[in-house]
């Protein structure tokens, strides 16, 4: 899969820009590669997305995966515009610290992955509204399944998404409104102050971070401690992370 694939699935030009923006900036040529079954036990706990933005600054390799039965645009453009928000836009983000467990450090990606789906899911529809649809299904599943394993944590980190990047999205908010109200009132605090505290803060990053991480203290006091602050920074000609 290259680029010219990429164009004819319907991409706009916008965001395939940012293929040629970033291998200038970095050195790095962008590979497109289908998911296969050796991707898949790299990708973890990714490898049932249709695509996936895989960074890697020690390798100096950028590749998006893409699963074989994927022919949506609205999936690459939303993976292309993690890139942009991560290499060109040098935007604050979450790594795992080196000492990280597994377990941790799936919690630091989910977290990452909540931080910047709050800007690139009203992006992606704003370029494709057909997206909307797509993005009511996957909340549902998703809320409708934390709900059934009784696990708050995530709850409050996808009503939060949800409330926050699809404020007029009735079908996904009325299904999950209905699961958010069964819970416990004091997890039902918790959880509506943490979506105003993301609402509140979605202009300042870091401050939006400062509040994730006070949930995340709440929820798994002992996995903070592997949650670090940085950013992407290309210089030289090559990509490299920063801590902030
Ligand atoms: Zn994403």
């Amino acid at each position: 899969m290259n680029l010219n694939d990429i164009e004819k699935l319907g991409v706009p030009d916008q965001v395939l820009s940012v293929v040629p923006q970033v291998e200038q900036r970095t050195g790095i040529p962008i590979e497109f590669r289908e998911i296969d079954e050796a991707a898949k036990s790299k990708l973890g706990q990714f490898a049932k997305a249709e695509a996936v933005l895989d960074i890697d600054a020690q390798y100096q390799t950028i590749r998006v995966w893409i699963a074989p039965e994927c022919r949506r645009a609205h999936a690459i453009t939303h993976e292309l515009l993690h890139l942009k928000r991560d290499v060109l836009e040098g935007s604050p983000r979450w790594f795992p610290s080196v000492d990280a467990p597994v377990g941790s450090e799936a919690l630091v990606f989910s977290l990452q992955t909540e931080l910047d789906h709050l800007y690139v899911i009203p992006e992606e529809i704003a370029l494709h509204p057909e997206a909307q649809g797509w993005w009511d299904n996957h909340y549902e599943e998703t809320i409708g399944r934390a709900a059934e394993r009784q696990d708050h944590f995530a709850i409050a980190m996808h009503w939060a998404l949800l409330r926050t990047t699809m404020p007029e999205s009735n079908r996904a908010m009325l299904a999950c409104a209905e699961r958010v109200r069964t819970l416990p009132s004091a997890w039902l605090r918790v959880i509506n102050n943490y979506q105003c505290d993301v609402r509140d803060a979605l202009h300042d990053p870091m401050a939006l971070m400062a509040h994730q991480i006070a949930f995340v203290r709440q929820a798994y006091p002992d996995d903070a401690q592997y949650f670090m602050r940085g950013k992407y920074i290309s210089e030289g000609g090559r990509l490299g992370v920063k801590c902030l």
